[in-house]
C-alpha cells in the first residue's frame, strides 16, 4: 500500500478510500506509458539544452528593451534557439502574439493573398479559427473572406482520420489551393490527434500533386509530445501559444509562428508592418520568463501526459469512454472523457477549478465565450490567466457531454487535481464505486 496520507495520518483533501484505492491501481496500469513519456523529456530537455548551448544563450539575453525595441539581442536569440529547438529554419517568439489564435491568424494572413484558398484536410478548424476564416455563425468583420481568400475543407473519415484520397482530389480540382491547412490537435471534437508520422504522410500525398503547396501545421498543444515537431515532417509552417506547452508554464503570454525562413519573414510583415518586420518589438522584461519557460517546457510537458494518463486510466476504471486509452502512443497533451450527462460535465470542471492553487473558490459556469459558438465551460485556476499547461479543463455544452482536460505542471499537483474532480461527481451521486 502506498501513503496517502501525511504525518499521523493527517489527511489534507477528503478523498474516498475507494477512489484512492482505484488511483492505485491506475498508477500500475500506467506505468509503461509514464516511462515512455520521461524517456520523451529526457531527450527533449537535452534538445532544448543543446539549443541554449550552441547559442550562447547569456545573462545579457534577459536584459529588457522598450519603444521600438530595435537590437535587443536577447529577442533576437530566443528566437533562434526555439527554431534549433523545433529543428527549422526560422522563428517568431513572442510576447506580442496575444495567443494562440492571434499567431496562427498571422501566419495565415502573412503567407495568403486575395484569390488564394486555404484547404484544411482536417475538418473542420478549431473553434476561433472558424471566425478568423469567415465561417462562423456568428461572423466578424477582417475575417480571411473578407480579404478575398477562399476556404475549402475536407472532411474527416468516419474514424476520425485524414481522408488522404479526399485531400488529393480537392488539390486536384482547384489550382487557386495555396495553403493545406493540418490541425494536429483535436480542438473540442474527438478525433485522435495528428502524430508527426502522420502529418508526414499527409504532406508526402498531397505534395505528390502539388509540390509546391504550402503546408502548415496548427501545433497547439502538439509541441514536445513526441521527439520531433511537423516541420522536422515536411511542414512548412507551424503556430502555436506560449501559455500551451512551449511556455512552459512559465510565459506570461505569446506565440510562435516557426519554419521555412521565407514564409517566417512573410509572417513578420503580418505582426508588426510591411517594411519594419521582426526588427521592431521590444520586450519589456519579458525575455527571461520566454527563455526559462522554454527551457522547462519539455518537462512541464511530460508532468501535463503524465496527468492525462492518469486522468484517462482513473475514469476507464470508473467506466467511462475516455480517448486516448491510458497507453494509447500520444499527439498532444488533451485527454477527452465522455461524461454522458451536462451534470457530471460541470462536477467536473468545478471540481478541477477546486483544486486549483489560484482561485479555488470560483465556481465556474457555462457561458457564452468570444469566437465560441456553443456556450462553454472552464475550469483554470492557473498561475496565468487562462493558461492551459497548467492543469485546466473545458467543453463545450453538446453532446457526449465530454470533458477535454489537459496541463498540470507538476504530476503530484495534477493528479490531486483530477482525484479532487472524481470526488466531487461521487459527493454529488453522479459516480457510482
Ligand atoms: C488552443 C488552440 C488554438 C488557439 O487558441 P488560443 O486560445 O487562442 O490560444 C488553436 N487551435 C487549437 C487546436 C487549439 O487547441
Amino acid at each position: 500500500m502506498k501513503q496517502n496520507n501525511g504525518a499521523n495520518g493527517r489527511k489534507f483533501f477528503d478523498i474516498d478510500d475507494r477512489l484512492l484505492a482505484l488511483a492505485e491501481q491506475t498508477e500500475q496500469d500506467i506505468k509503461p506509458a509514464k516511462e515512455r513519456t520521461e524517456n520523451i523529456a529526457f531527450i527533449n530537455q537535452q534538445k532544448v539544452l543543446a539549443a541554449f548551448i550552441h547559442n550562447g544563450v547569456g545573462e545579457s539575453c534577459f536584459t529588457s528593451s522598450t519603444g521600438y525595441g530595435y537590437g535587443d539581442v536577447g529577442r533576437d536569440k530566443l528566437e533562434r534557439v526555439f527554431a534549433e529547438a523545433m529543428e527549422c529554419e526560422d522563428a517568431l517568439l513572442r510576447h506580442n502574439f496575444m495567443c494562440g489564435t492571434h499567431a496562427l491568424t498571422v501566419a495565415l494572413f502573412g503567407v495568403l493573398r486575395p484569390g488564394d484558398t486555404m484547404l484544411c484536410v482536417t475538418g473542420m478548424p478549431y473553434d476561433t479559427i472558424q471566425t478568423v476564416i469567415g465561417i462562423s455563425k456568428q461572423p466578424a468583420s477582417g475575417s480571411l473572406k473578407d480579404f478575398g481568400i477562399g476556404f475549402k475543407k475536407v472532411d474527416l473519415l468516419p474514424d476520425g482520420s485524414v481522408d488522404i484520397e479526399g485531400a488529393v482530389n480537392a488539390l486536384r480540382s482547384d489550382s487557386s489551393v495555396k495553403m493545406v491547412y493540418i490541425q494536429r490537435s483535436r480542438g473540442y471534437s474527438l478525433r485522435p490527434s495528428l502524430t508527426v508520422e502522420r502529418i508526414e504522410e499527409i504532406g508526402g500525398e498531397v505534395r505528390k500533386v502539388r509540390p509546391e503547396v504550402i503546408i502548415m501545421v496548427d501545433n497547439c498543444y502538439g509541441e514536445f509530445v513526441q521527439l520531433t515537431e511537423p516541420c522536422v515532417h515536411g511542414a512548412d509552417l507551424m503556430a502555436g501559444s506560449l501559455i500551451k506547452n512551449p511556455g512552459g508554464g512559465i510565459a506570461a503570454t505569446g506565440g510562435y509562428i516557426a519554419g521555412r525562413s521565407d514564409l517566417v519573414e512573410l509572417c513578420s510583415y503580418r505582426l508588426s508592418t510591411p517594411g519594419t518586420g521582426r526588427e521592431v518589438g521590444c520586450t519589456l522584461g519579458h525575455s527571461r520568463e520566454m527563455y526559462m519557460g522554454l527551457f522547462s517546457a519539455p518537462h512541464v510537458v511530460g508532468e501535463a501526459i503524465k496527468t492525462a494518463l492518469f486522468c484517462s486510466g482513473l475514469f476507464s476504471k470508473l467506466g467511462y469512454d475516455v480517448t486516448p486509452q491510458p497507453n494509447e502512443l500520444r499527439a498532444d497533451i488533451i485527454q477527452s472523457v465522455m461524461l454522458r450527462e451536462p451534470e457530471a460535465l460541470i462536477a467536473f470542471c468545478q471540481g478541477i477549478q477546486s483544486g486549483s492553487p489560484v482561485d479555488s473558490m470560483a465556481l465556474p459556469e457555462p457561458w457564452d465565450m468570444p469566437g465560441y459558438d456553443n456556450k462553454i465551460i472552464m475550469a483554470s485556476g492557473s498561475f496565468t490567466l487562462g493558461s492551459s499547461i497548467e492543469l485546466s479543463a473545458d467543453a463545450p455544452l453538446r453532446e457526449p457531454f465530454a470533458v477535454w482536460m489537459q496541463g498540470g505542471l507538476n504530476y503530484a499537483a495534477g493528479k490531486t487535481g483530477i482525484l479532487i474532480a472524481a470526488q466531487r461527481m461521487l459527493d454529488k451521486g453522479l459516480i457510482r464505486l
